[in-house]
């Protein structure tokens, strides 16, 4: 595989080249070429001539029909897509074939719609003496932003680089977008389909490279972007923030999590084990909405664990963590646990093949109990297939436990009492709470996080709120 950037309508491989390895088992199996300042500044100039020029003349109408145009584009090589998210991400087939893969077809279809269906506001407006008597219309229209930043990560590559990208563009922006150093092979696939459809020169550009002192940063802090749309780690917000202070650029942030899981006794036991089971260990754990904590009223503690600890140990199929540095990050916290004076009850280590993948990043599907709250393992992401389980008595002990966390991005909550489900949903510091369920996601609706978790909300009319600035006509009549 040889990932091309993309910049002003070309595909380029220039920059210095570095290798691209599989995590299923370490064998290199292409290379990426690293982006320049230079390569990043033509990008932005590229996007601010096209925004300026031939696509910032298209009506919304045009843009949604490109938008189609370009689901249509991933439709039509479903199955390149699919092998190109599994070999750059080593996650199970199904999963890039069911749910990354579909959803990026799906981001541009429901920002075709969503776009195409929404409206300014109008006022009838008095008009006060001093300015004449009589009446007004104020209405507001919406204008891009211009030159919008995406920077994605590499856990959902193609999902969630296309659920920025998707509303950047039916908003009118042109779009300079960096996959992760990790995950660029999707992101490519997208800039043929999307250079297939014809979109004017510049209106999408891809820039691939690291993060820190490289195209990552090159990007954010340039003062050619408008605005900056970033899904990643808290920390590196952090230093994208430090970067847009210079230039006050905009932000749209999707964060880190630790995400609870709240299960009472009056649950369905099969039914939470299960979801529990899917909200802790799919992708390995590398979901920025999986469950890290689960907490277990006391009367159904010991059934509740011992079966999802049966359940794990039982798990197959599963993938790599996405690489080796980040594996030994997620076996330092299975280490740490231990320290802290944690009981594991399933895994714990790194499994033992016999093939290939022995030379890959796996660990084992981990579950442990009996650690405080104050454990560093159950107050840091550690983004990998594990979660600490502990018990609770009392409704409102579980939201205290639920919201002493530095992050606020999603929480689960299993019950069979309705009136508990309401009472206890919106008391969670989360942006999103799944109730007897896990990762449902209609696209109309709000996603982010609270705390350290994001800045701002994605989906529906939110991301067109962020991509977009109102602008206030009044027009005396
Ligand atoms: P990361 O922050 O290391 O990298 C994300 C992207 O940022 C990459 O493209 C990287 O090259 C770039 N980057 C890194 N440093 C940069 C800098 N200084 N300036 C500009 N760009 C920079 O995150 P990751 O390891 O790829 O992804 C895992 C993290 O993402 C986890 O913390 C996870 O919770 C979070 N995440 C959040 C959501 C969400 O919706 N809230 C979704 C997925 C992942």
């Amino acid at each position: 595989m040889k990932p091309a950037h993309y910049v002003n309508g070309a595909f380029t491989v220039a920059g210095t080249p570095f290798p691209l390895c599989s995590p299923v088992d370490g064998q290199e199996i292409g290379t990426v070429p690293e982006a320049s300042r230079e390569t990043v500044d033509e990008a932005v100039n590229a996007a601010r001539a096209a925004f300026q020029g031939a696509w910032g003349q298209t009506g919304t109408e045009e843009r949604c029909a490109y938008l189609r145009r370009i689901a249509d584009g991933i439709e039509a090589r479903f199955e390149e897509f699919v092998a190109a998210e599994v070999a750059d991400t080593g996650k199970p087939r199904e999963l890039a074939a069911t749910v990354d893969i579909p959803r990026a077809i799906g981001n541009f279809r429901a920002y075709a719609d969503l776009a195409y269906g929404l409206s300014g506001r109008a006022y009838p407006t008095t008009v006060p003496a001093w300015s004449g008597s009589g009446q007004a219309l104020s209405y507001t229209v919406r204008r891009p932003v211009g030159v919008v930043a995406i920077i994605a990560p590499w856990n959902l590559p193609l999902l969630l680089l296309t659920w920025k990208v998707a509303p950047a563009l039916a908003a009118g922006n042109a779009v300079v977008a960096k996959p992760s150093e990790e995950t660029p092979s999707t992101a490519a696939l997208l800039a043929e389909v999307i250079d297939a459809v014809d979109l004017p020169p510049g209106a999408f550009n891809l820039v691939h490279g690291h993060g820190a002192n490289a195209a990552g940063e090159h990007l954010t802090a340039h003062p050619g972007v408008d605005a900056i749309a970033f899904t990643g780690a808290s920390a590196t917000g952090s230093a994208i923030m430090r970067n847009a202070a210079a230039h006050v650029t905009p932000l749209s942030f999707e964060l880190g999590g630790k995400n609870p899981a709240l299960v009472f006794a009056d649950a369905d036991l099969e039914r939470a084990v299960e979801g529990t089971l899917l909200s802790s260990f799919t992708h390995s754990g590398q979901i920025c909405l999986c469950t890290e904590r689960v907490y277990v009223q006391r009367p159904i503690f010991g059934a509740f664990v011992d079966a999802l600890a049966e359940r794990a140990r039982q798990l197959d199929g599963y993938g790599p963590m996405i690489s080796a540095e980040h594996r030994d990050k997620v076996l330092s916290y299975y280490r740490l646990a231990v320290e802290e004076g944690a009981t594991v009850l399933a895994g714990g280590g790194v499994p033992v093949f016999g093939d290939a993948r022995d030379g890959g990043y796996y660990v084992e599907p981990t579950v442990i109990t009996g650690l405080p709250q104050t454990a560093r393992t159950v107050r840091e992401e550690i983004f990998g297939p594990i979660c600490h389980v502990a018990p609770f008595d009392e409704e409102d002990e579980a939201i205290r436990l639920a919201n002493d966390s530095p992050y606020g991005l999603a929480a689960t909550v299993w019950t069979n009492d309705l009136s508990r489900a309401h009472r206890v949903a919106p008391r969670i510091d989360a942006g999103i709470v799944w109730v007897n369920c896990w990762n449902l996601r209609d696209l109309r609706t709000p996603f982010g996080g609270v705390k350290a978790s994001g800045i701002g909300r994605e989906g529906g009319e939110h991301s067109l709120d962020f991509f977009s600035e109102p602008v206030n006509v009044c027009v005396k009549i």
